[in-house]
């Protein structure tokens, strides 16, 4: 492909982006990525670190396909890197504990960003929020009333005693996130009615602050950066669970935590785990299950069709009440998979101009349908990842170490964790009734691995469609 054609379609691309996405998402996001080659059919772009790739991948890999398919037709695969510069040596043994490294944060992260945004401390909030995660638009059942009961009181008068941190846990997509952007929604709503001046917030993910406090270290800002972090009314982190290993950030992260609860300003986490679970310091886990802890349980039938109902009501699409019930009763993975279902049913409707009934659903949900029909298990995965590295079954629950068990058994473990729906403590049960931790490291060293090694990840890819098919 011609280079020059080839980056003056990137330059377009991008051009594009900053126009759809406005100037704070792209330049936090997409400025850094380099377009690194260009060959046969795929295009390579490269990030500096792995949260940073995995970031763009999941929030913008769809986008960039369908964008570089639109500037030439000849790009059918782009490919998201990390740019490694040094590869250190691989440890001979797997007996090690987690070894989760927080990303590297890019050398230029001071100049990319926008000066209100260099230590990821907004106060324009509606930038950071997402208006859809709102009280009014969360559906309340059974299995969610105690944590919304809760989020609703720290909405109505922050700090509360036995209210403060509120630690709200739950498996994915069961409303986390939802619940802390509708505390935030509510207390500045409530603060302009009363006329008082704007609360200030910080609301960001554990691997963020993680990834800001090192760039603080860095750029020797850290005494900036606390000092921002103290100032705020309230502190929301989300998906705790990622604050892990880095002794300096934990230590940081609880001197901030007692700081404000001492100073009467309200926190508020959310993590998959309850704080015993999580793989932190004790007098950390200790401080945060001091207040509220409040737990999101998983989706009953009727919130899923309460769920269902509320959505389409709301899209102002008529849907049959079949189909309703069809979806809630197939799809029980959680809301999110649920509601990507019903917009991708109303898409369907609105672009075909299609009445929805119950076989234009299977038709258009098909291959998700599929999926949560066909669950895989861990004892299949087991069977076919030790068939394809010649072990036996027994081996993925043995106590042996040696390498050539051991890989396999990472592997099965990683894919595990992707091809079903077993939390890590199930996960590590299943195999010898290992520690949540071991399947945790285990699944960063996969990913390491994927990472440096195509053949590699080539063996994993091929596994996992083994599965899938
Ligand atoms: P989590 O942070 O727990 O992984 P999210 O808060 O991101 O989950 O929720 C995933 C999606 O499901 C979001 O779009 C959210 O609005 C939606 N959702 C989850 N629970 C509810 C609910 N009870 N009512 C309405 N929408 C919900
Ligand atoms: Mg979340």
């Amino acid at each position: 492909m011609d280079s020059v054609q080839i980056a003056a379609q990137w330059e377009r691309i991008l051009r594009r982006l900053r126009i759809e996405l406005g100037d704070i998402e792209y330049r936090a996001w997409l400025q850094q990525i380099v377009l690194a080659g260009a060959e046969g059919d795929e295009v390579t772009l490269q990030l500096p670190t792995r949260f940073l790739r995995d970031w763009v991948s999941d929030r913008y890999g769809a986008r960039f396909d369908a964008l570089w398919k639109q500037e030439n037709p000849s790009v059918l695969r782009v490919v998201l890197r990390v740019a490694h510069t040094a590869v250190a040596a691989m440890p001979h043994d797997d007996a090690v504990g987690p070894t989760f490294e927080p990303p590297e944060p890019p050398k230029v992260a001071a100049e990319t960003v926008a000066p209100d945004d260099r230590l990821g401390l907004r106060s324009d909030l509606a930038a950071a929020l997402d208006p859809r995660f709102t009280f009014d638009g969360f559906v309340v059942g059974k299995p969610n009333e105690f944590a919304y009961a809760c989020a609703r009181r720290v909405a109505e008068q922050p700090s509360a005693h036995g209210f403060n941190p509120l630690f709200l846990y739950g498996g994915v997509g069961l409303g986390k996130t939802h619940l802390m952007h509708a505390i935030a929604w509510e207390l500045t709503r409530r603060n302009e009615t009363a006329g008082q001046k704007p609360v200030l917030f910080t609301y960001m993910s554990a691997e963020k602050f993680m990834y800001r406090f090192i760039a603080a270290i860095r750029s020797h800002s850290t005494m900036e950066f606390k000092e921002q972090l103290r100032g705020v009314d309230v502190l929301m982190i989300d998906d705790l669970q990622f604050l892990i290993g880095k002794d300096n950030t934990q230590e940081e992260f609880f001197h901030t935590f007692n700081y404000l609860v001492e100073a009467g300003k309200q926190i508020v986490v959310s993590s998959d785990k309850s704080p015993s679970d999580l793989q932190l310091e004790d007098r950390l886990k200790t401080r945060l299950g001091c207040g509220m802890v409040a737990d999101l349980h998983t989706t009953t039938y009727e919130l899923r069709l309460s769920i269902l109902e509320t959505k389409a009501v709301r899209a102002g699409v008529p849907v049959p009440p079949k189909v309703l019930e069809y979806l809630a009763h197939k799809i029980t993975s959680n809301v999110r998979e649920l509601e990507g279902a019903l917009n991708r049913l109303i898409a369907h409707a609105n672009l075909f101009g299609r009445a929805i009934t119950l076989e234009a659903t299977h038709e258009v949900l098909h291959d998700l349908l599929k999926a949560n029909d066909r669950r895989i298990s861990i004892d299949e995965i087991q069977k076919k990842v030790s068939e394809h590295y010649g072990i036996r079954v027994s081996d993925m629950s043995s106590a042996r170490r040696a390498r050539l068990v051991a890989r396999p058994r990472q592997v099965a473990m990683y894919l595990s964790k992707q091809l079903t729906s077993r939390s890590l403590p199930e996960i590590g049960r299943k195999f010898g009734n290992r520690d949540h931790t071991t399947v945790m490291h285990a699944i960063s060293r996969v990913n390491e691995l994927m990472e440096r090694d195509g053949t590699f990840a080539e063996d994993v890819e091929l596994l996992r469609r083994l599965l899938e098919s």
